[in-house]
């Protein structure tokens, strides 16, 4: 069975269909390939789908599941904006196996340690890499896949974000909209139009909403590029240290990140409470704090790496299988790997284990910012009652 809609079936040429099992798997291709691109290669493609589904956690977990080989244009250009494969989030929210791949773009060399970062020769992968990227990527999505239906991580994003929107709103369609894909928009509403509190209020959804992409990116994102790097019996021990490395040293940035978030809020109940004090209006510094507030711009890109670096502890130390690891939900998930840390005596990338020594503690600054949010909108309901009605 096919998943895509009649239009799609319209707009997509059925190239091949190969079957797993249950899992009936439909590649379709765009109409950009006849005119700009060089031949799909039927051979390569099939290799690399059976390896992926050698994989018993994608073989068992999925029934059918349609891909669709696009030509990106914007990459043809040299624009490097589109990323190499993706799944569209209300399909996967129906539950509908789709996974898009930009084919230019995984015939050209990738690898790099910044994600999604163009290579400058622009040279493309000789036969054999080609294979290799293209099955990394189709494990990586299709580890969405699976995740997800073993999961149900997509629903359960939008159902906690929902609720912290109901908890400081009182209904869902105030404060800022929930984002579509993790932190594209992160402190994007309009702070100018809005009075203090609601801005605070703002700013502590938007800081749950990174809570919850955090813990979900690591999870989801890690698992699918450990399923990506490692898939199909090609676990590499000794690729283990890079992983690892490369893990701490975006854990140690993100920190850094968390931090000055941190100090930013600190500096706006400041900036309050000196106004409390001086029986001052507001002015635009406040504002000025807020702008450094977006400019700090969480991304999701850091968390494909640590994530990894958390999948493959579980794995090599925790001695936990794909399946096993697969199969968690984002708490579960990193509750393990920091058990699995601990026992090693290592320090772990991230926790959500109170006062427990780790690069990144979510909860221990949830803790601190949650005694910074009743600070703050403590000194505003003074400000309030000094001022009667302020902007
Ligand atoms: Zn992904």
């Amino acid at each position: 069975m096919t998943h895509l809609t009649g239009f799609q079936r319209l707009k997509y040429a059925g190239l091949m269909q190969r079957k797993y099992g249950n899992c009936i798997v439909n590649v379709w291709m765009s109409p950009g390939h006849y005119y700009f691109s060089q031949p799909v290669m039927i051979n390569i493609l099939s290799q690399a789908l059976d390896n992926v589904f050698r994989q018993p956690y994608l073989r068992n977990n999925l029934n059918d599941v349609d891909v669709v080989l696009l030509y990106s244009f914007k990459y043809a250009i040299g624009k490097d904006v589109d990323s190499m494969a993706f799944i569209k989030g209300a399909d996967l929210f129906k539950q509908k196996n789709i996974l898009f791949i930009h084919l230019n773009m995984v015939r050209q060399d990738k690898s790099s340690l910044v994600r999604f970062t163009r290579h400058i020769m622009n040279i493309p992968l000789s036969e054999k890499a080609f294979q290799n990227q293209l099955e990394d990527t189709l494990a990586h999505e299709m580890a969405h896949l699976a995740q997800n239906h073993l999961t149900n991580a997509a629903s359960l994003k939008y159902e906690r974000q929902k609720k912290i929107r109901m908890i400081f709103f009182k209904s869902a369609s105030e404060g800022p909209v929930i984002a579509n894909d993790y932190f594209s928009d992160v402190m994007d509403f309009p702070a100018e139009k809005m009075n203090a509190e609601q801005v605070i209020l703002s700013i502590f959804i938007k800081a749950y909403d990174i809570f919850t992409a955090v813990e979900q990116a690591t999870c989801s994102e890690g698992m699918a590029s450990f399923m990506g790097t490692y898939a199909a019996g090609r676990y590499n021990p000794e690729k283990a240290t890079i992983t690892q490395g490369t893990g701490l040293a975006y854990a140690k940035r993100e920190k850094g990140r968390f931090d000055s978030f941190k100090e930013y809020i600190a500096e706006i109940n400041q900036h309050l409470l000196e106004t409390v004090n001086k029986r001052m209006k507001i002015d635009g510094c406040f504002l000025g704090i807020i702008a450094k507030i977006k400019g700090l711009k969480f991304s999701i890109d850091p968390y494909y790496e640590i994530g990894e670096a958390i999948c493959e502890t579980l794995f090599r130390l925790g001695k936990m299988n794909v399946e096993q690891i697969g199969s968690m939900n984002n708490h579960k998930l990193i509750n393990e790997y920091t058990r699995v840390c601990l026992e090693n005596n290592i320090k772990p990338l991230i926790t959500d284990r109170p006062r427990t020594d780790a690069v990144i503690n979510l909860s221990d600054i949830r803790d601190s910012l949650h005694k910074l949010r009743k600070e703050i909108l403590q000194n505003i309901k003074q400000l309030k009652s000094q001022q009667g009605k302020w902007h």
